[in-house]
């Protein structure tokens, strides 16, 4: 059997392929399922996608053949049904393209973790390969898959709710594998959401880039890699506790200088427009980062900012999406700019403007825009069975109490 395989992140017609798409790449060839660049001579098309804002560029692929889009994306897959997707896989692929190898495209549609038209109700599939082998990236870095998922439950975060945890069961296998990149020179990374989750992870050769918590750091020391990444996430102590990511604002800066002058650059992930956000978290934030100054002579501390969108599987899902943390956006451009926030020793990355930020959210949850600033829609999603609905459900509950 032969498929056209496409990685939607890139133009039609690339032959760039991410770390997902090779992942296919590999779980086909051992299956003896030839991927080509090109439609000719295939019988469906694959598109590995890491994000629903591809689902319109579905039309742009061929309509003769099935489409099956997987990946990241796919977990938010009512859009894409929406776009021309014939099927799209949820969670792991590993179980659809055996059972394409055994029974043909036909018999795995019908599996319980592919969205149709006629199966609105899929399940997340949790059976990962982890046998891969290291994928390149971009830039150039060899990736080894070690950690599926997350145990911790960010209110907000798409990637715990939907997918279900799992991490390599072979320590052993990835620290040789790791130890020959390094030797042959190359630079290495892991693909996880936390390298916290794994305690063997410690004993690996250090990889180039990191995230870490406040909480692991404490316990761990100064870690190696010369670049550090916290996910922050809220604004300021309430909105952290908001969305279960309780870090106290001293914690969070003393953390920081400490690992400045350790030689580490440092950089925030955080998220603007939360629901519930107000001027007042955004004057914390400011705090933050003129006690940050004085604490610290030396070093360098980013600020990444994204802009909060629904995702379906989330407890935040359904919370009214309103556009007011743009003007504080632009205000503590001008407070850092124009005015006494100013620091060559700190960079901004500002989020997504509301424009884009609507245009994501409408395909995440396949709603409309009036439902999603009322708040409460499922949208086209309503029916997939995510592993953690239950205990989803329970922190909404509590969530709209607290707003
Ligand atoms: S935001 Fe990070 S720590 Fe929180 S649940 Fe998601 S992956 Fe885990």
């Amino acid at each position: 059997m032969r498929v056209q395989l496409i990685d939607s992140a890139y133009p039609v017609g690339s032959h760039s392929r991410g770390v997902s798409a090779q992942w296919v790449a590999w779980k086909c060839r051992t299956l003896g399922i030839e991927t080509s660049y090109t439609a000719e001579g295939c019988e469906a098309v694959l598109v590995s996608s890491v994000s629903p804002v591809d689902a319109p560029k579905l039309s742009r692929m061929s309509r003769e053949l099935p489409l099956v889009v997987g990946g990241a994306g796919a977990l938010s897959p009512s859009a894409y049904i929406r776009h021309g997707a014939t099927g799209v896989v949820l969670g792991d692929g590993t179980a659809f393209l055996e059972k394409v190898k055994s029974e043909g495209l036909s018999s795995a549609m019908n599996l319980p973790n592919v969205m149709t038209a006629s199966n609105k109700a899929p399940t997340v599939d949790g059976a990962f390969d982890f046998a891969c082998p290291a994928f390149t990236s971009e830039e150039g870095t060899r990736r080894i898959v070690i950690g599926r998922g997350c145990k911790h439950k960010c209110a907000f975060c798409h990637t715990s709710w939907a997918t279900p945890f799992a991490e390599h069961d072979r320590p052993e296998a990835v620290a040789v594998a790791a130890r020959a990149i390094v030797s042959a020179g190359d630079k290495i990374g892991y693909v996880t959401n936390d390298m916290a989750m794994h305690p063997w992870a410690k004993t690996l050769p250090p990889s180039v880039d990191a995230s870490f918590s406040i909480d692991y750091l404490r316990k761990s020391g100064m870690p190696s890699q010369r670049q550090i990444r916290i996910g922050v996430e809220g604004l300021s102590e309430r909105l952290r506790r908001f969305v279960n990511k309780p870090i106290s604002r001293s914690d969070l800066v003393k953390c920081t200088s400490w690992l400045n002058a350790g030689g580490k650059s440092v950089r925030w992930f955080l998220i603007a427009g939360l629901p519930t956000e107000t001027d007042e978290d955004w004057a914390e934030l400011r705090e933050a980062v003129q006690e940050w100054k004085k604490l610290t002579p030396k070093g360098v501390l980013a600020l990444s900012f994204t802009a909060w969108c629904p995702d379906p599987s989330t407890p935040l899902a359904v919370m009214p999406m309103t556009d007011d943390y743009w003007p504080r956006v632009e205000s503590f451009r001008e407070w850092f700019f124009g005015g006494q926030g100013w620091s060559n020793r700190v960079k901004l990355m500002l989020p997504q403007q509301p424009e884009s930020r609507l245009k994501k959210a409408l395909l995440s949850m396949d709603a409309t825009e009036r439902q999603l600033r009322e708040g409460g829609a499922q949208g086209g999603n309503s029916g997939v069975v995510y592993p953690f609905a239950t205990a989803c459900a329970a922190v909404r509950r509590r969530l709209l109490c607290e707003k």
